[in-house]
């Protein structure tokens, strides 16, 4: 017989000492992952079973090369999710984290998010490694343009988005497979890592590199560990608290006790 009172106690603990942490933090950074948007509708695409898997391949549709060669194909597939990404509104694990940056509890979002909610929900100092679907950008003559524009249109009709200026194909700043990371980026989030004295995973099962490297460089330096998402990941072992719960439900309860006690 297990007591049915002890998850909901361990649970309720690993909020308080969460809080603690965030607290006492005087340079915490956040690092966020698929899980933090899947609340919000947004499919982890990279993840079996979202739907868009079972169409095609997302690692050969959603790829440089494919946006090269056949743009179309790239264009079709991203279609619905483009459209699920631009209709989405941050949830309350967006809220919570733009409420602690806000009260001075945490500095920088790094994210693996391309939907911009961070920005929507009143974060001010996001790192997108991903890049992001607020802009697009000519692959002619480089010229970079506010998304909503172009997006609109190309989810209401698939038509390709081009550009203003010379008419060439725009392609959406999100980072496809085979194409590097942003270098500013990733160099802003390295920095953010082996500088804060605090990193918060949540909503990531820390399984796509570089990324997942990054809270080994705050841990190298000394900085503790909270990790918060629905699966294990290979740094458990090295947290300070693991919450294996959904973002959603876990971060406005640690708002809860770090703003009221
Ligand atoms: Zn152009």
């Amino acid at each position: 017989m297990t007591d049915p009172a002890g998850p909901a106690l361990a649970f309720s603990a690993a909020i308080e000492d969460a809080a603690v942490l965030i607290r006492k933090a005087e340079r915490a950074v956040v690092l966020t992952g698929a899980g933090v948007s899947t609340p919000s509708g947004i499919p982890d695409f990279r993840s079996e079973g979202s739907g868009l898997w079972s169409h095609d391949e997302p690692l050969e549709v959603a790829s440089l090369n494919t946006f090269r060669t056949a743009p179309e194909r790239f264009f079709n597939w991203f279609q619905p999710l483009a459209g699920q990404i631009f209709n989405a509104q941050p949830n309350a694990a967006h809220m919570a984290l733009a409420e602690f940056e806000r009260a001075g509890h945490v500095r920088t979002v790094i994210t693996q998010n391309i939907d911009g909610l961070h920005q929507k929900a009143g974060s001010k100092n996001v790192v997108e490694l991903h890049g992001t679907l607020r802009t697009v950008s000519c692959t002619n003559c480089f010229r970079k343009f506010e998304a909503p524009p172009f997006l609109q249109p190309y989810i209401e009709t698939g038509e390709i988005p081009q550009c203003l200026n010379c008419n060439g194909i725009l392609k959406p700043d999100v980072i496809l497979f085979g194409e590097q990371l942003p270098q500013s980026a990733w160099y802003e989030a390295q920095r953010a890592a082996r500088q804060c004295d605090l990193m918060v995973i949540a909503g990531s099962s820390l399984e796509v590199l570089p990324v997942a490297r990054l809270p080994m460089q705050a841990l190298d330096r000394g900085a503790h560990l909270i990790i918060i998402n629905n699966t294990p990941t290979y740094l458990n072992v090295r947290a300070d608290v693991v919450i294996m719960d959904d973002v959603a439900t876990t971060l406005p309860e640690i708002a809860k006790r770090v703003f009221h006690g």
